[in-house]
């Protein structure tokens, strides 16, 4: 099957269109400054030249009708007629409680998503935007959503719950729904395989560090907690959110620094982080410069960083009672050298034997932990967009199915 896999932001919609059966993405691209006059979007087909086309794309319905036709482009396309794109499925980031899995688009979810917009006012927006000019573009094609959230939803009240009076959590719906699900469990699922053992029987820990930075401690192939809470700002520190906080700083610097609500959320999602402790960069790699060059607030907000995640390892072991695998993926997962090896240092209490050399030389899926350690250390690079594809073609051929059995009846 061949799927468009569609991550529509406020200003930005990315793309990637994949055939299932070999795994490959045929095109990909992204179309940035939706809503502005020079609008840019960028093109790369799996066999030919990037390109490149600025013109004025001014909102989600003229940027997906500008994606399919790159796609339909004679010099710059994978096909020739719209139906050769057999479905769609959307990255949806906030699927609430309702969502405990990926599910066909249809009027109910919709409703859904609409009334989730409360939990994310900037991201389900845009989500639903996409769906409507999918819909208007390619009418007859089914639609898939698949939730950022909808791992973590069955995690434990115990994990789930906040120190707060239970009717908020009742009225607000304010309780930890924990993101980048699509991302832990692929990594997950691709840690058993490639331990070679049943996911039921693992307890994995899994080390989401990209721009946004989030960990879940996998037991048995279930997510029983995440960093992430209400918000994606609770947890790691990221490259411009704070992550864990003493909920009073905030309402401290509020009266002293006189913020608005709006200023307040700002500093914290945009001003934190590395960013907000180095002065420097939210950029991993530009940290990793400037602590190479002996800058002290670059080498503080390194500190920071890894000494949390560390924390957070013996943390979720603590809870699975167990530790199996320890898994690092995204941006700074996959690639920092310095960050996977400050983490894993020191860790041999925990049975965690690291491999500095295996570690200095990472290719594609493989172990960074001594063939003695007890618990493996690997670095598996992450592909939320080859899990929605397959999402996509699993709920679009069940759905396929179940219409065929109802006519045959
Ligand atoms: P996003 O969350 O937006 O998908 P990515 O997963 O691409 O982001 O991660 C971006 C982060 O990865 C940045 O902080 C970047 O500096 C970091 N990164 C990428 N390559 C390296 C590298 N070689 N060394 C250290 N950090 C890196």
């Amino acid at each position: 099957m061949k799927v468009l896999v569609l991550n529509c932001g406020s200003s930005s919609i990315k793309y990637q269109f994949i055939d299932t059966t070999s795994k490959i993405a045929l095109a990909q691209g992204m179309v940035e400054r939706i809503g502005m006059s020079s609008a840019i979007l960028t093109h790369q087909p799996h066999d030919r030249e990037k390109i490149k086309i600025v013109g004025e794309i001014l909102d989600h319905n003229i940027a997906i009708e500008y994606v399919i036709a790159v796609l339909l482009s004679p010099n710059h396309g994978v096909i020739k007629d719209k139906k050769e794109i057999d479905a769609v499925g959307h990255r949806v980031v906030h699927g609430g409680e309702t969502f405990s899995g990926s599910v066909l688009i249809t009027d109910q979810v919709m409703k859904a998503l609409k009334d989730n917009i409360e939990l994310a006012p900037l991201h389900n927006p845009p989500n639903i935007k996409g769906i409507q000019a999918t819909k208007e573009h390619l009418p007859s094609t089914p639609q898939v959503g698949v939730f950022d959230t909808a791992f973590h939803v069955k995690m434990p009240p115990r994990a789930y719950l906040y120190g707060i009076p239970y009717e908020l959590y009742k009225k607000y719906k304010i309780r930890r729904y924990g993101f980048h699900g699509t991302s832990h469990r692929f990594v997950s699922e691709r840690a058993a395989a490639i331990l070679g053992k049943p996911i039921e029987q693992l307890k994995i820990i899994t080390a989401h560090l990209g721009n946004g930075c989030s960990m879940a401690a996998v037991d048995g192939g279930r997510s029983v907690d995440t960093t992430m809470g209400f918000t994606p700002l609770e947890g790691l520190i990221m490259g411009t959110r704070s992550g864990d906080l003493d909920s009073s700083i905030i309402l401290y610097i509020m009266a002293k620094e006189g913020l608005s609500l709006s200023e307040a959320n700002t500093l914290l999602n945009k001003h934190s982080g590395l960013i907000g402790i180095s002065g420097e960069s939210s950029d991993m790699r530009e940290i990793e410069e400037a602590v190479a060059e002996g800058n002290k607030k670059a080498k503080y907000a390194f500190d920071v960083f890894t000494y949390r995640i560390k924390k957070y390892v013996g943390a979720y072991t603590a809870a699975m009672g167990g530790l199996d695998a320890l898994v690092f993926t995204g941006g700074i997962g996959e690639n920092s050298v310095m960050v996977r090896k400050d983490v894993c240092m020191n860790m041999e209490f925990l049975g965690i034997m690291f491999d500095e050399l295996a570690n200095q030389n990472v290719k594609g899926e493989c172990s960074i932990s001594s063939s003695d350690s007890k618990v493996n250390v690997l670095r598996i690079p992450t592909n939320e967009e080859l899990v929605i594809a397959l999402d996509t073609e699993l709920i679009v051929t069940e759905q396929l199915s179940l219409k065929q059995s109802a006519s045959v009846k």
